[in-house]
């Protein structure tokens, strides 16, 4: 990590801050770091990020699922999973995630904001549920209507 840092700051910026949405702010003119970028940005530095990131997930994940335990439930005399908190639980769920396989995705009705968890074979699917896909068919239903008759008064 030390090494790739190193390598990065030297081929092509000196890092002056980087914000949580990933923002990186250099001391040296954007034209210049994109140049410098361009020309030594290469695969074996993606590879090493890519390395990087890796390991940092697993890292992260390991860490944050310390606070699970298996508990044996003996009314229904099955196994199951003891969860310390709120945000033990959310990396439980992308601990099991299968990439690749499955990914979330944001609902494209605009007045839902809900993520829904798809199969990536099963590409078309757009809406959280048959309510929103249902409401959204009427709001297009009622646009191509609209134009229709803005067309052909
Ligand atoms: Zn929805």
């Amino acid at each position: 990590m030390i090494d790739f840092l190193f390598h990065y700051q030297k081929n092509i910026g000196i890092i002056k801050s980087f914000d949580s949405f990933g923002k990186v702010e250099y001391y040296d003119t954007d034209e210049n770091i994109r140049k410098r970028y361009n020309l030594n940005f290469d695969d074996k530095m993606k590879k090493a990020l890519i390395e990087i990131a890796k390991i940092t997930i697993s890292e992260e994940l390991e860490y944050n699922l310390q606070g699970i335990y298996p508990r044996y439930d003996v009314k229904t005399m099955s196994p199951s999973w003891a969860i310390s908190d709120m945000l033990t639980g959310i990396y439980f769920s992308i601990f099991y995630m299968r990439p690749g396989l499955e990914l979330y995705r944001k609902c494209e009705n605009p007045n839902c904001d809900r993520w829904f968890l798809v199969k990536t074979t099963s590409t078309k699917k757009k809406y959280c549920s048959s309510s929103c896909s249902n409401s959204m068919a009427q709001r297009n239903h009622r646009k191509r209507k609209k134009e229709l008759e803005k067309r052909n008064p």
